[in-house]
């Protein structure tokens, strides 16, 4: 990181996009190229203590999100913090839980559309978050639930990331993932097109800064694949569609919400339409 760009903002913010272009948007990918983009959003999802706030520390270089080892989720609405690395100007975004599954459905709906709204108009990167040696069911239910709220498409714009990577003493992350039996974490390594990296958290000088330029080199392919495109679905769409004035002013002739904020109303009823389309479509799907 070279040096800190701005400080840790609530969601609150609104995001700093141009104004939308429906013939854009609408277009389908159809998009003209964008020109390399100046900032880079990059979303950290992942069940609960596997490591989401120590890896944006890490990323960020400093302690921008609280980390620690609790039973209970430490992390409770989603935080934004800033920084710059090697003239990408980098936001990175951490949850709570939102892909668990014991939340109750209406707050998870609300907790899910926070985020959507603290990331519009899209990450240009996922980071799902593991901790190396245990993927569980709960990390298998997260990389579900993962394509089912935002879609299937998702994967193709995701980083698998690995915490704890010191564990590996010196051997390769590489070598573990090809020769790990379990199945389930090698097809789903498989769906991201084995775009993975390690993270020690605890690692600071040249260690931090060399799996941070790993990491960096993955969200580099992953803007080549998708043209410098951020990630996009309805529920994005949605919010440029309003302008994007999701967390912080009122949509135009909206009614209050849930929790008196307007906008999530419209978007939950989005987001909840959207989910059941990308749960018939990932039916028949294994993982
Ligand atoms: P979150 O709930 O996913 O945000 O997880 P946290 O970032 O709060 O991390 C949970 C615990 O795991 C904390 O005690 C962290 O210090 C610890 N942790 C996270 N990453 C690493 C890592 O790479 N190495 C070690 N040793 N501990 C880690
Ligand atoms: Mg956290």
């Amino acid at each position: 990181m070279e040096e800190e760009e701005c400080e840790q903002v609530p969601q609150e913010n609104p995001p700093e996009e141009p104004p939308w272009d429906p013939t854009q948007e609408l277009s389908g990918g159809l998009k003209e190229k964008e020109p390399t983009p100046q900032k880079l959003r990059l979303l950290l999802v992942g069940k609960t203590g596997s490591g989401k706030s120590a890896t944006g520390n890490s990323i960020l270089g400093r302690n921008a999100f609280e980390s620690r080892l609790s039973s209970r989720p430490v992390t409770q609405t989603v935080q934004r913090g800033c920084g710059l690395w090697a003239g990408w100007e980098l936001e990175v975004l951490d949850t709570p839980d939102i892909l668990c599954a014991q939340a109750p459905p209406e707050g998870a709906t609300q907790e899910v559309c926070r985020a959507l709204a603290a990331s519009a108009p899209g990450p240009h990167a996922l980071l799902l978050v593991t901790q190396l040696g245990r993927f569980t069911e709960e990390d298998q239910w997260a990389a579900r639930r993962l394509q089912e709220v935002f879609g299937p498409g998702v994967l193709a714009y995701t980083v698998l990331v690995f915490t704890r990577k010191e564990d590996l003493a010196g051997d390769s992350l590489e070598e573990y993932l090809r020769e790990t039996d379990n199945q389930q974490l090698a097809r789903l390594d498989a769906m991201c097109t084995r775009r993975h990296c390690g993270f020690n958290n605890r690692a600071q000088g040249p260690e931090r800064e060399a799996q941070l330029q790993e990491l960096m080199g993955q969200i580099e392919v992953i803007l080549w694949e998708n043209e410098d495109r951020c990630y996009s679905n309805r529920a994005y769409q949605y919010l440029l569609s309003q302008g994007q004035e999701g967390p912080t002013t009122q949509g135009p002739g909206s009614q209050e919400g849930p929790r008196g904020e307007p906008w999530l109303e419209g978007l939950s009823r989005v987001q909840k339409e959207s989910e059941e389309t990308h749960k018939s479509l990932l039916q028949k799907a294994p993982l």
